[in-house]
């Protein structure tokens, strides 16, 4: 068995890989063990995965989201006294009836103990536009899901490791010796805590839902919706031109949702 990033063999590789970050609220899409080997399981882990979690947006998003970590520990967020400026730390205590804590520095505590603090503000990052970090995660994470739909058939699989189209956008993910930053289209496509109805009727709160898209230009793109932000990557270097293409002609409608029903908001 070999590795689907480096190539080498992952017989004794014992991890398995998860698609979408475990602590950006992924528990179902993941790879068996030995598709992706430790070494490269654990390059994602610490060189792209780790900066993006730390990203102020997605910090903060998962602190409001409440979407615990791998170890089940939920993140803390960031709050700025507007009077003193100060920065402080916030965090729920899952213990304690979901209280709110929040660390002051000795300023804005004096200000708060004698009534002038009314009122503070959460701080909730931009959405990173052009971030490296973001757009090899993207790379890894199509490529992942292209091995997720082959999983149990070993020729797919086969195939898609020895694919030399598929050497491009492997060597960006795992290893960026050219010093790439493939460019990524991003945008709302529905609000953060939009809640949808299925067919059974039950509410559902969607964190991620991705698809490929391939247009009439042989062009492949790997679009997924986190927490209602679209993000788009080409599977084959970084030009958008087919995608906006694609969009002009579907009256900007979400690859995610052609040819099916428009998600059924509540
Ligand atoms: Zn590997």
């Amino acid at each position: 068995m070999k590795c689907l990033f480096c190539k080498q063999s992952s017989i004794l590789s014992t991890s398995v890989e998860h698609i979408v970050p475990e602590s950006l609220g992924n528990k179902g899409y993941v790879l068996a063990k030995g598709i992706v080997c430790d070494q490269c399981n654990n390059y994602f882990a610490i060189k792209i995965e780790k900066p993006v979690l730390e990203n102020e947006f997605f910090n903060s998003l998962r602190f409001r989201n409440s979407i615990p970590n791998k170890k089940n520990k939920h993140p803390k967020g960031s709050v700025i006294i507007p009077q003193t400026n100060f920065v402080a730390e916030i965090s729920v205590d899952k213990d304690d009836d979901e209280s709110l804590h929040v660390v002051l520095n000795d300023e804005s505590f004096a200000l708060m103990l004698e009534g002038n603090i009314k009122e503070i503000h959460l701080l909730a990052g931009e959405f990173p536009k052009n971030d490296p970090n973001v757009s090899r995660l993207m790379a890894k994470m199509g490529l992942e899901m292209m091995a997720h739909r082959l999983m149990g058939h070993a020729e797919g699989l086969g195939y898609l490791i020895d694919e030399v189209q598929l050497d491009p956008i492997r060597e960006y993910a795992r290893y960026n010796h050219k010093r790439e930053n493939w460019v990524y289209h991003s945008r709302k496509i529905y609000e953060e805590n939009e809640q949808f109805i299925q067919e059974n009727g039950a509410v559902l709160d969607k964190v991620f839902e991705c698809d490929f898209l391939s247009t009439k230009f042989n062009e492949m793109y790997f679009v997924l919706a986190y927490k209602g932000i679209e993000l788009v990557l080409n599977m084959a270097g970084s030009s958008l031109e087919g995608y906006i293409k694609w969009l002009e002609e579907n009256n900007n409608l979400s690859p995610l949702y052609i040819g099916k029903n428009a998600p059924n908001k509540k």
